[in-house]
């Protein structure tokens, strides 16, 4: 069947969503909380085949899409290489997806400054309100809203965001900037440090405007650290005093928070990691949460993407789980009438989300437990970390 979608969220996961629904028939109405184009968020996306499948099954371009990455390199302090693996992989990012994604959906059909605030569903059709007064109804509703999702609230009251207990600072350096044995024998690669009870990746990603040419690329610097309640509560507090909630907006983050990172990267970091934390572009962190939504539709309301559930970035699924929440809902509802077409749809998508959820928990757990030394050699979990590292897991993803 084919009908009229409503999609609340015009990210990456409400894009995909749109593009997959319109290719299946569908008219599609994206309502996105922003009141500007969405741009320049976070850094390097790690792509799989199954990603790349998934970018031209919703009819987007994947010439160009990113930096080359051949082998996987763990280093010691000292910068000696402990173990490597071959595993080429494309690192994209956030713009250059949605970017062309974006262009997919014609402009009326994409709504800036729509916030929902309610969604109905009136059985055989769905009504959603939005804060600024509008009224758009549909046949179904899908919440791609994000992690902190609203539309969820309908779907699976009570279901939140967990946190884990831990941080990802994240820094981005321009490759001409780097010293030159940084460039020549970390830059190329996807390179760990893995010191007892904490976590530093590097990978190469594309320069502004998704230049992909040599000096004008990024060095994309991704450093998970445990931090304790209190000492989260004084990150996530500006400098006018105001505590956020969750997140903290990246210009909000006090000097003395910048400072303290830095002392701590002086003390326990490889060299290397040091000196592209110190050329960098203003680092700045994320807590570190995830969540597994119990269902993800009821009736005619469906939740994709990070609304539906959050893996911790360690198995770098957030995209590739969007895209294919977006190709099972197409799917489905080309199979079923609305209600049994959702359902199907949340049977088949939590499983592969439960297990992305499931791998993010444990490589999380190994990077926070005690094994290792502070030098990075011995870690018990070292050629795991190289092979499952922002690798699909094997199961019904694949
Ligand atoms: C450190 C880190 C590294 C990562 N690395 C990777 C990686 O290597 N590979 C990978 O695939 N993923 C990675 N991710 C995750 C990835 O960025 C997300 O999973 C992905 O973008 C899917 O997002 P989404 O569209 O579902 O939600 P979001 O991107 O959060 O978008 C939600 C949208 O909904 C809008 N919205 C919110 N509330 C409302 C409302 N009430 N009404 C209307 N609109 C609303 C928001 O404005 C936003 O535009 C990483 C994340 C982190 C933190």
């Amino acid at each position: 069947m084919s009908g009229r979608a409503i999609v609340a969220g015009g990210s990456i996961g409400g894009l995909f969503a749109a593009a997959m629904l319109r290719r299946a028939g569908w008219e599609v109405i994206v309502l996105e909380r922003a009141r500007a184009e969405l741009a320049g968020r976070g850094a390097g996306i790690v792509t799989h085949d199954l990603l790349v499948r998934l970018i031209e099954a919703a009819g987007a371009d994947t010439a160009d899409l990113g930096v080359e990455v051949r082998q996987r390199v763990a280093f010691d302090i000292w910068g000696a290489v402990t173990a490597a693996m071959a595993l080429p992989q494309v690192v994209t990012s956030w713009e250059r997806v949605h970017s062309s994604l974006r262009r997919l959906v014609p402009e009326g059909s994409y709504r800036l400054g729509h916030t929902i605030a309610r969604v109905e569903d009136l059985g055989g059709s769905v009504r959603l309100r939005t804060e600024e007064g509008a009224v758009i109804e549909g046949d179904i509703a899908i919440g791609a809203d994000g992690f902190r999702s609203a539309v969820r609230g309908w779907v699976a009251p009570g279901a939140a965001p967990e946190w884990s207990g831990y941080v990802v600072w994240r820094a981005l350096a321009t490759e001409a900037d780097l010293p030159v044995h940084i460039r020549r024998e970390v830059f190329e690669h996807f390179a760990f440090f893995l010191p007892a009870g904490s976590q530093i990746l590097t990978y190469p990603i594309a320069g502004p405007d998704n230049d992909l040419r040599p000096g004008h690329r990024r060095l994309n610097l991704v450093w998970y650290l445990p931090v304790g309640r209190d000492a989260l509560d004084d990150m996530l507090t500006d400098a006018e005093g105001r505590r956020h909630d969750m997140t903290i907006p990246p210009p909000a983050i006090r000097d003395e928070v910048l400072d303290a990172m830095m002392q701590a990267a002086r003390a326990r970091l490889a060299r290397p990691f040091v000196e592209i934390l110190e050329r960098a572009e203003r680092p700045f962190f994320t807590p570190i949460y995830d969540h597994l939504a119990p269902v993800f539709a009821r009736g005619r309301i469906a939740l994709a993407g990070d609304a539906a559930a959050v893996a911790r970035p360690h198995v770098g699924m957030g995209v590739t789980k969007a895209a294919a929440d977006a190709e099972a809902l197409a799917r489905h509802l080309g199979q079923n009438a609305p209600e049994a077409a959702l359902a199907a749809y949340s049977a088949e998508r939590h499983a592969a989300a439960a297990l992305a959820v499931g791998v993010g928990r444990t490589l999380g757990a190994w990077i926070v437990a005690a094994g290792g030394r502070a030098d990075g050699t011995a870690h018990p979990h070292e050629q795991a970390f190289l092979a499952q590292t922002a690798v699909v897991p094997a199961g019904p993803l694949t």
